[in-house]
């Protein structure tokens, strides 16, 4: 049986204006193994368009062609790339090396293609680049070696898999007429060794070479003359056909993107430094929006003690007229709350976790309250109770009001005068509309910085004080003590539930972190156009590369690359574009923050950027998100190039 025998093929063009342009008429041709066949013909008369079809990179014709008995027209995609990878070999003109990818690499890349492993694959290639001669040249690029090698690594490539047939368009049209010598005695030896070997030629010299030469002219075989047959031997360049059914693997398909990556390293450095800015800037803002919330936190946290739960009684209805007492109610600063009674208080002990509840009290004011010192006297707004709530490091000399003492706030005392701990002052205040006016001694000075003004003293203390001036205290706070800190913040909750309200400080704590992360979050979002910007700049780049790589794609769809793999080598290159730039950006970040965070210690004793392992991981993770959406695009675009429209370019 022939290897291949073509019946009938007719072959039109689609040219403009809906016509059509007829490139082969009518071809019946029969080949068998061993033979070495000339087509020659005038420019134009079709020679190219045969062999197209022929090899199976144009599958857009009428009639059949017959491989092993069946019509390649018919092959799916799956029997069209085994095809190329195990029957055909293409050897072109212009040699079609891959220039980025060295002599050894050009030649295992089909076998790359079919994941056959680093070693077999260098085994076989050194084997057979040694049967072209080129055994010392493994390591060097295209470039660097001559004409007439190239096209014998050229051949090397097409015979590495050992196919039946070798389609050769016009192998020696790029030589002189030394090195054409050489690659057809090369190529007279293939169909020596029992292939069928189809070329391509101008050359009368070439065609003498020939088992048999066809003349084409205008689209139809004018001629079809046997020479003298070739003595057929042995096949010297027989290999086990390995891994029949696997393809191009994921690290595969990154290695080839990095070697191509690593021909533009410094184009490629710099998209990568693009793309990390956008990537650097999100994580930088993030970053300091948790590093000042978590500052703010902490400054918060440890004024607290965390054991204890604030809960004041929730706002009374005011119905809808507005007054100034209202408004003033809204500021939870200015707000004195509502008394507890006896069963608010019995509700809030018999919380889980809450150990004991302390009663406490508070009242704000303006230009009622005066405390004097010989002959100092100073304003103070807020007379509160203490409780667990305040700890000894919140002092910041002497102690906790004992029974018939106070505490007062740091800018109290500097008016009042020197050393007052343990020093009587004199104290009037309104409270619950009975003036008081009580003689205490000074425990110590509040050290929390705090524009308000205020005296502490115990609850006991002023109840007594109440009474005695005919009126009566009832706690406006509770202090819930918890058994354990880590239930501290289901109490809170429960105490919501409840319909009480928490601590109006950690209220507005709360609200200005809420704020705080919102505002950051819209930082980072500006930030986040950079990553458009980048993203565009990646699908730019991607672009072009597919422009000056068609070639490159021509090429490995010839010899057996699938549309997957081609999409996976552009889908991998973005890949690794998005990965460099996620950790340039996340690098600089870091950088960026070890400088930002010295000169903030060095000024305010505190690191306000707070780059976390996860800012870092998921910047890297969406830069190589963005980069791989940006690598879409361009990727199918690569895979969908038809292999006979990017070859031909020459
Ligand atoms: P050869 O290789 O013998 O020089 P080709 O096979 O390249 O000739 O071309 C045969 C004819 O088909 C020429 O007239 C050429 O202009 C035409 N042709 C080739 N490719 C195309 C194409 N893609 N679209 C339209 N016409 C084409
Ligand atoms: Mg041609």
């Amino acid at each position: 049986m022939s290897v291949m025998e073509l019946k009938k093929v007719n072959k039109s063009y689609k040219i403009s204006g809906g016509e059509t342009f007829q490139a082969l008429k009518d071809i019946n041709l029969s080949f068998e193994k061993g033979e070495l066949v000339s087509i020659i013909g005038e420019s134009g008369s079709g020679k190219s368009t045969l062999m197209n079809l022929m090899g199976g990179l144009d599958s857009d014709f009428q009639g059949e062609i017959l491989v092993d008995g069946e019509n390649i027209r018919d092959y799916s995609e799956k029997n069209l790339v085994e095809y190329h990878k195990e029957k055909v070999g293409f050897v072109f003109q212009s040699f079609n090396l891959i220039s980025h990818l060295s002599v050894l690499d050009n030649v295992t890349l089909a076998m790359t293609l079919s994941n056959v492993s680093k070693s077999d694959r260098e085994k076989r290639a050194k084997e057979i680049l040694g049967v072209v001669g080129l055994q010392d040249q493994l390591h060097k690029k295209p470039d660097a070696i001559s004409g007439g090698q190239k096209q014998r690594v050229a051949i090397a490539r097409a015979l590495v898999n050992d196919p039946d047939i070798i389609i050769a368009d016009e192998p020696t049209g790029a030589l002189d007429s030394e090195t054409t010598n050489q690659v057809l005695e090369m190529i007279k030896e293939i169909a020596e060794n029992g292939k069928l070997v189809i070329m391509v030629t101008h050359s009368e010299k070439v065609a003498a070479y020939s088992s048999r030469v066809v003349t084409i002219d205008d689209g139809r075989v004018i001629n079809d003359q046997m020479g003298k047959a070739l003595t057929v031997t042995d096949n010297k360049y027989k290999t086990a056909k390995p891994n029949r059914n696997k393809n191009l693997s994921l690290l595969g398909s990154a290695k080839l993107a990095l070697l191509n990556m690593r021909e533009k390293l410094s184009r490629n450095i710099l998209i990568a430094l693009g793309g990390s800015i956008g990537i650097m800037s999100v994580i930088l803002m993030l970053s300091l929006g948790s590093g000042v919330n978590s500052y703010l936190t902490d400054t918060m946290n440890s004024q607290v003690n965390p054991l204890v739960s604030e809960v004041h009684m929730p706002d009374e209805e005011t119905g809808n007229e507005t007054d100034i007492n209202e408004l003033q109610n809204q500021n939870p600063l200015l707000s004195s709350s509502a008394s507890f009674e006896t069963e608010n208080i019995d509700e809030l002990a018999g919380i889980e976790h809450v150990e004991s509840v302390e009663e406490g009290f508070t009242n704000f004011s303006i230009g009622t309250n005066k405390a004097t010192y010989n002959e100092n006297s100073g304003q103070f707004m807020s007379v509160t109770t203490i409780s667990s709530m305040i700890t000894s490091a919140d002092i910041a000399e002497g102690g906790l009001p004992e029974e018939g003492e106070v505490m007062i706030t740091k800018n109290m005392a500097d008016t009042l005068g020197e050393d007052l701990v343990g020093k009587e002052i004199q104290i009037n205040t309104i409270v619950n509309e009975k003036p008081l006016d009580l003689t205490m001694t000074v425990s110590g000075i509040y050290g929390i910085e705090s524009g308000l003004d205020t005296i502490y003293l115990n609850y006991e203390d002023l109840k007594n004080a109440l009474e005695e001036a005919g009126g009566e205290l009832n706690p406006n706070i509770a202090y819930l003590v918890s058994d354990d800190a880590a239930s501290t913040d289901a109490i809170k909750a429960k105490v919501e539930d409840l319909g009480y309200k928490g601590s109006s400080t950690e209220a507005i704590a709360e609200t200005f972190s809420q704020m705080l992360d919102v505002f950051t979050y819209v930082l980072a979002g500006v930030a986040g156009i950079s990553l458009v910007v980048s993203a565009i700049m990646i699908l730019t780049v991607l672009y072009i590369s597919v422009v000056e790589r068609t070639k490159e794609i021509g090429v490995i769809k010839a010899i057996g690359g699938r549309k997957k793999d081609i999409r996976r080598i552009f889908v991998s290159e973005s890949f690794l574009i998005g990965l460099f730039s996620g950790m340039f950006g996340v690098g600089i970040a870091w950088g960026l923050s070890l400088i930002a965070n010295a000169a903030s210690t060095h000024y305010f004793d505190v690191s306000i950027i707070d780059l976390t392992p996860m800012y870092a991981v998921s910047g890297i993770v969406l830069s190589i998100i963005i980069s791989m959406i940006a690598g879409l695009m361009p990727a199918s675009k690569a895979a969908k190039l038809d292999p006979v429209e990017s070859l031909r370019r020459d």
